[in-house]
């Protein structure tokens, strides 16, 4: 049967009806969506050796004859052991699978396999001799699953790494089809692999060489198409129209002057970009950047009440329910000195309406919208997929990693567009969030509030542990609250609520008796967290025992503990967002890093957070001990929007960048190059669909 990239993947043998359902998982129904199915690792097995230089630790491919083959339960009865004695011209080998009965079936004494897998001398009974464990294997000589690098992909359902493997080998013939949509020049000038070879070598490579080849094009192919397609976001920006915001300057001054602090020199900045950028009539699209602390609310403030000044709409998304019914809280506090007769400030969750400190169903608050009693919105992202917000013409999304080109394209779909606002705390430096962000502009606030006092951190040992409990008691009889965020330590207890009960206890057994603790974890009730939350805000609980629900965006100036449970297993953009809870105000805050056992790298992470307070210096720390994406062995840690590359690839980004800009520069509408064109559109269209 004739194999094309459009056939479905239930054409070929080995694929039935569960594969295809599993595959359908993975989002992959044709042959091309198989082929384009990147391995996320590979096990290099291209080194074949006879059995008599095995040696200890090796990893390698052996081809060999089978002598004989048993299965037995083990000793403790749950696994099964399948045991073979297998031979080449130099010697045996022994073989072990664990849980594969059946393999005795299918392996047969007299039959000849090559066998794949890591060599230990620890299980063969006697000195020197050698065993495989579980290791692959296929007919001698077969070369799809041993004798090779062999990729290694992610599974879905029941589908197994053998069947999958199999069966994108089977496909890739179809590789031939896929047109060469790069211009000729950079091919060549690249060295680049045609697609179709690097298709074919980033699944099964003949060497390390063509494999590094096949992923330096493909990395190229995802940046460089994500570059052209921000330069069509942008120039589609530039042709929608947005609700122009008139600056009322003697407004905006006096709500600056009503705030309870003077604004930042990069506050002050970043504000009038801003309100600049809205009192146009093309869409806004701004990225603001400041570490945690740095006081976005109160610039997206401003703008918002600029919008609400002149009769607007603004809506502001939170990314968790928590957060939007704290913000709202945050939001209404910034206004109470602004008269604003008969405006109100809406919250719109899954659970809960609200109108100013009012309950209210949702039917009224979309009354109130509409006859303009609600001027801001604050609620969470599903937010602005659901409802027709009148008049919308600011929105600001906070604390958002994944607002990806595919939101701000669906928002630029509403016409008027509304002008848009993204805060993040994430500290990427400059030149690199504008080529993640190619599309955005980008304000940054490099520049604390005055008088605030560092964060003193402290790694806790056992011996330590008094003296820490003591003073978050001490802390507790000032009138000062603490944090205690604990790990999600086994799988089922994903929601957190056993590890929160756990810690709580502990918390009550230590502290004082008259020290009021609350707990907060994924498993409890929507409103019950918001109750949570809301009594610690209001210093009605001292001590909030939680999960890491508290890590972005929680604002309680008056918390001036921050004890963390297991800090082991944090990483450090992680630790320095769970930090940046305390240090809020004038107040000397602590954060105490409480380990429970020594997991990779932990003592590097937790002295760094120890030494300085800087998101920027430690997401550099937290770069160079995760390593820069080395293939082999590793999972890779996808850049936002992207399969293949990563912070690595910040060079190949820049080159891109240019590369695309050139290009665009002499053929805005790629005319000469109608196949890149489609790639371009099949890669915004994706966009639109997810
Ligand atoms: P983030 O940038 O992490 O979102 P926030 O906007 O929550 O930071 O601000 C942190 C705290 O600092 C808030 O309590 C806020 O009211 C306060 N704050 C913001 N700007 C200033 C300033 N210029 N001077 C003093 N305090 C400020
Ligand atoms: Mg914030």
């Amino acid at each position: 049967m004739a194999m094309h990239l459009s056939t479905p993947v239930g054409a070929l043998s080995g694929i039935g009806g569960n594969a295809e359902k599993d595959l359908r998982l993975l989002g992959i129904v044709s042959i091309r969506d198989l082929l384009s199915y990147w391995p996320f690792r590979y096990e290099d097995y291209s080194v074949e050796k006879p059995i008599v230089s095995l040696r200890h630790d090796d990893t390698v491919t052996v081809t060999v004859r089978i002598r004989s083959i048993e299965s037995r339960p083990s000793k403790n009865r749950h696994v099964t052991l399948t045991e073979a004695i297998v031979e080449d011209e130099t010697g045996e080998l022994k073989v072990t699978w664990f849980n594969q009965p059946y393999l005795t079936k299918t392996l047969r004494p007299g039959s000849r396999l090559s066998l794949a897998g890591r060599v230990d001398n620890r299980f063969s009974g006697f000195a020197g001799a050698c065993t495989l464990v579980s290791p692959v294997w296929e007919p001698a000589g077969a070369r799809v699953h041993t004798g090779r690098i062999i990729p290694v992909y992610g599974l879905s359902g029941s589908l197994t790494m053998r069947r999958l493997r199999g069966a994108i080998e089977r496909a890739l013939p179809a590789a031939e089809e896929l047109p060469e949509f790069l211009p000729e020049d950079i091919v060549a000038n690249e060295s680049f692999p045609s697609l179709a070879q690097a298709v074919r070598a980033v699944h099964f490579p003949e060497s390390r060489a063509a494999l590094d080849a096949a992923i330096a094009r493909l990395k190229f192919d995802e940046l460089f198409l994500h570059q052209l397609m921000f330069a069509r976001v942008r120039s589609e920006r530039a042709v929608r129209l947005a609700r122009p915001v008139p600056t009322d300057v003697t407004f905006l001054k006096s709500f600056v002057a009503s705030l309870p602090f003077t604004l930042t020199e990069a506050q002050r900045r970043a504000a009038w970009r801003i309100v600049q950028d809205c009192s146009k009539d093309r869409p806004m699209n701004r990225l603001l950047e400041g570490d945690v602390g740095s006081g976005k609310t109160a610039v997206a403030m401003i703008a918002i009440a600029g919008v609400i000044h002149v009769g607007m709409t603004a809506a502001y998304l939170a990314p968790t329910e928590i957060l939007a019914s704290q913000q709202q809280a945050v939001i209404i506090r910034f206004f109470v000195d602004v008269p604003m007769p008969g405006i109100g400030i809406g919250l719109l969750t899954a659970s809960r309406a609200r109108i100013g400190d009012e309950e209210v169903s949702r039917k009224e608050l979309f009354a109130a919208l509409a006859d303009g009693r609600v001027r801001c919105l604050v609620g969470t992202h599903a937010l602005l997929q659901g409802i027709d917000i009148p008049d919308l013409s600011l929105v600001v999304v906070d604390e958002q990693h994944r607002f990806g080109v595919e939101q701000r394209k669906a928002l630029l779909e509403r016409a008027p567009a509304p002008h848009l606002l993204s805060m993040t705390a994430t500290p990427i430096p400059r030149s690199l969030a504008l080529t993640i962000y190619g599309d955005l502009d980008l304000s940054v606030l490099n520049q604390m509030p005055g008088g605030r006092k560092p964060v003193v951190t402290r790694l806790v040992f056992e011996k330590d542990k008094r003296d820490m409990w003591d003073h978050v008691a001490a802390e507790v009889r000032e009138g000062r609250q603490a944090f205690v965020v604990c790990p999600l330590i086994d799988q089922s207890d994903a929601l957190g609520a056993k590890s929160v009960a756990e810690v709580a206890k502990t918390v009550t057994g230590v502290l004082p008796k008259s020290v009021r603790v609350g707990i907060l974890h994924g498993k409890l009730p929507s409103d019950e967290k918001a109750a949570s939350i809301d009594a610690f805000r209001l210093g009605q609980i001292d001590v909030l025992v939680s999960t890491t629900v508290v890590e972005v965006g929680v604002d309680v100036p008056n918390a001036s503990v921050m004890l963390i449970v297991g800090a082991d297993r944090f990483g450090l953009s992680q630790l320095h967002q769970l930090r940046g809870r305390v240090g809020r105000s004038d107040i000397q805050s602590h954060c105490y890093l409480v380990p429970d056992g020594w997991t990779p790298n932990a003592k590097e992470r937790l002295t760094a957070m120890t030494r300085t307070t800087d998101g920027f210096e430690l997401a550099e720390i937290d770069l160079r001990l995760r390593g820069a994406g080395n293939v082999f062995g590793t999972a890779q840690s996808g850049f936002p929007d992207f399969k293949l590359a990563t912070e690595a690839d910040v060079p190949l980004m820049k080159k891109t960048r240019d590369m695309a800009a050139r290009l665009l520069g002499d053929d805005p509408n790629l005319d000469a190059y109608p196949l890149l064109r489609e790639q371009v559109r099949i890669a915004f269209d994706q966009v639109h669909l997810e």
